[in-house]
């Protein structure tokens, strides 16, 4: 009877990007169990384990219930709000009196709530002066975002998730969507089409077990493949002039690009030999709808923007885009990285905005009420360079939102080294005792998914609710309020005024979109969110809502001025650490369950979860190379790179090709081995591979 509910409502899971609708069942307006909503648009009445276990992190008893100050003793020490708030705006400011007001930066999440992350920006641009912050989404969208931008003129994935039930083939690069995103796999199965389900990816991961082909490509040889697959698709005829002429520019470029792609040269590069190839780009032509789908393997590498964009080039020039089944489509990872893309007031100004252009400064400056003179005229540092401002100097005080960075962050084993730089160090968490948490000097114990209203937008663009149905612990509060707090004893609080609630600042995050491509003035408030099931970008003021499921380019009519969409393309590039000698093997990382969340931080805290994947590190080795090294199934070995070294357990696996080692992102140690190269033009941090060598121990 202790939790028999007495009432339900819905809201939207707070983990992948994939946005599944929950019904959370409440007791007293507390929650005490949910189940996925049946009804709702993405995930028709599943959820995977994380889903289910939604509410558990919520409990754990290492919650950050009381701000902490670091003391002379080097201690964290409980204080109140008062203080903490004192604190932090004299340490803060004292540095930037000191050093400029560009010597302090901030670092995000696509984990918050829309209506969070337009505050911060806000808050730290506008109010505190700041010019530099990024978000934890430039370590997994980054790439995404550039690509489209720069072919379609706007950060724009064009699908619905229909599109997975309605293609004949589906191709997937880089992506291991069985267990990344397990719900959207799930829509593949209940495609009535038998359709081809292609995987290109180095491993046979679970997805590539389940596709009908699979093209084990060598590790950072996926530029020179699909140009490659583009030569054979262009010199057989299987395009679509048409489309081309009427909807594109720059093909003849690409084509001529293409050319030096031979089959032979391709075949060499990536392994896959000739006659695969041939059969691959037949398949393409022969599907009447095609879908493409790209994750991390892509946008997590040092030449992701242009592969992205390869894949773009291989959807425009094959027509296969704006039609029911088809698209270039990547799939975005957390919850509210769509969000973080339009309104973290990071690399956009908000609402997609230009921070360089003088009319959207004035723009964006109207629509809040402020001086468009608070507005910096320029796109603040990108995570590496502010970890490296850190480094060198410039950055003396950071403020960290919602983000693991001590655990997450490539050649992590340096992290330690360069916030050990840092004059001030602020954490906001809904935990005390993350990696980054223990270099803090102030913690803000912040409300957690679950405690507080706001919405997040998913992959396919759908803007969903979330509730408050759990109040937060001891003193922790909402992102929102303690950014209330925080323009309080800044003093800015009059930029703020209209700041007063998450949905009041929906409407203004409303306004910010009205005109642009991602336009959804169209939706009235919250309760119509809920209503319809969640809603996707774009709904015009007045426009009505005719489908709950909606794709863009149906009329081939793109964002750049012309209405066409570009061919872009480039060079393929070395791989930024390829083995050698002393460090023979290629290591992979990646996501090895669907049971628990990146850094683990929150679903570690599920003693279910935790059941379903092992908490001991492990390194996948083939058998072969196990064999020459004496390495036995579950042995301990140590893998090393010229970063730092790590000790795992064997798990011997034909799923990784000789040569190549894979070892899950989930575990603290593994970004102590990961090389920091970047791609040049999103700046995402190529995590996919470095050179290690391995031994039993
Ligand atoms: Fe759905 Fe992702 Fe939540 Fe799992 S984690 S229930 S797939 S939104």
């Amino acid at each position: 009877a202790k939790f028999q509910p007495d009432a339900t409502t819905t809201m939207v899971c707070g983990f992948c990007s994939t946005g599944c609708g929950l019904n959370i069942h409440l007791k007293e307006g507390r929650a005490v169990n949910l189940t996925p909503q049946t009804n709702y648009p993405v995930n028709l009445g599943m959820a995977c384990p994380k889903g289910w276990e939604a509410l558990t992190p919520l409990q754990a008893p290492d919650r950050a219930t009381t701000p902490y100050l670091r003391g002379k003793d080097g201690k964290l020490e409980p204080v109140d709000w008062n203080e903490a708030m004192t604190v932090f705006t004299e340490r803060f400011k004292d540095i930037q009196t000191r050093h400029g007001p560009a010597s302090v930066a901030f670092l995000g999440t696509g984990q918050i709530v829309t209506e969070e992350m337009a505050f911060l920006g806000a808050l730290a641009k506008f109010g505190m002066g700041m010019i530099h912050g990024d978000g934890n989404t430039r370590q997994c969208m980054a790439t995404a975002v550039t690509a489209y931008k720069e072919s379609f003129g706007f950060d724009a994935p064009p699908y619905t998730y229909r599109d997975f039930e309605e293609s004949d083939v589906l191709v997937f690069i880089g992506s291991n969507l069985c267990i990344a995103h397990p719900i959207l796999w799930q829509r593949v199965l209940r495609n009535p089409n038998q359709p081809e389900i292609i995987v290109i990816d180095p491993r046979k991961t679970e997805t590539a077990m389940a596709a009908t082909q699979h093209y084990p490509i060598r590790p950072k040889s996926d530029l020179t493949f699909l140009y490659g697959l583009a030569n054979i698709l262009i010199n057989q005829g299987w395009i679509n002039p048409d489309y081309i002429n009427q909807h594109t520019a720059g093909f003849e470029d690409f084509k001529k690009h293409v050319q030096a792609f031979t089959p032979e040269m391709t075949a060499e590069a990536s392994g896959i030999d000739v006659k695969q190839l041939h059969h691959l780009a037949e398949t393409i032509h022969q599907g009447k709808r095609v879908s493409f789908w790209w994750t991390m393997g892509v946008n997590q590498s040092h030449e992701g923007t242009r592969v992205a964009q390869a894949i773009i080039n291989i959807a425009l020039m094959t027509g296969n885009i704006g039609r029911p089944g088809t698209g270039a489509n990547s799939i975005t990872g957390q919850c509210n990285a769509m969000g973080s893309r339009l309104f973290s007031n990071t690399t956009n100004l908000l609402g997609g905005h230009d921070f360089k252009d003088a009319a959207d400064r004035e723009r964006v400056a109207s629509i809040l009420g402020i001086d468009a003179g608070l507005i910096p005229n320029q796109t603040g540092w990108a995570y590496d360079q502010i970890i490296d401002g850190i480094d060198t100097g410039t950055i003396k005080g950071l403020w960290v939102v919602a983000t693991n960075t001590a655990h997450s962050w490539i050649n992590q084993s340096s992290i330690q080294r360069i916030f050990a730089k840092l004059e001030f160090l602020v954490v906001q968490d809904m935990y005390h005792t993350t990696e980054t948490a223990q270099f803090a000097h102030l913690i803000l114990p912040a409300a957690a998914w679950g405690e507080k209203d706001g919405t997040f937008i998913n992959s396919e663009r759908r803007i969903g609710l979330v509730k408050k149905v759990a109040p937060a612990p001891g003193l922790a509060l909402s992102d929102f309020n303690i950014f209330k707090l925080v323009a309080a004893y800044w003093g800015c609080t009059e930029l703020f005024a209209q700041w007063r609630s998450p949905e009041v600042v929906f409407q203004i995050i409303k306004r910010l979109s009205h005109g642009q491509p991602c336009d959804f003035s169209g939706i009235l408030d919250y309760k119509m969110i809920d209503a319809a099931g969640g809603i996707q970008w774009p709904l015009q003021q007045e426009e009505k809502l005719l489908d709950s499921e909606r794709r863009l380019f149906g009329d081939g009519i793109f964002y750049h001025g012309d209405g066409k969409a570009r061919f872009i393309f480039g060079e393929p590039r070395e791989m930024s650490e390829p083995p050698d000698a002393e460090y023979p093997f290629i290591l992979l990382t990646g996501r090895g369950t669907s049971a628990q969340w990146h850094t683990q931080t929150r679903t570690a805290k599920s003693a279910v979860l935790r059941r379903l994947y092992p908490e001991s590190i492990y390194a996948e080795i083939n058998p072969s190379d196990a064999a020459r090294r004496g390495i036995t199934a579950s042995s301990w070995v140590e893998v090393t790179s010229r970063r730092g070294r790590l000790k795992a357990k064997a798990f011997i696996t034909s799923t990784i090709a000789t040569g190549q080692i894979f070892i899950p992102m989930h575990y603290a140690q593994t970004n102590q081995l990961t090389f920091p190269s970047f791609d040049p033009y999103s700046r995402q941090p190529s995590y996919k591979s470095c050179a290690v060598s391995i031994r039993a121990i």
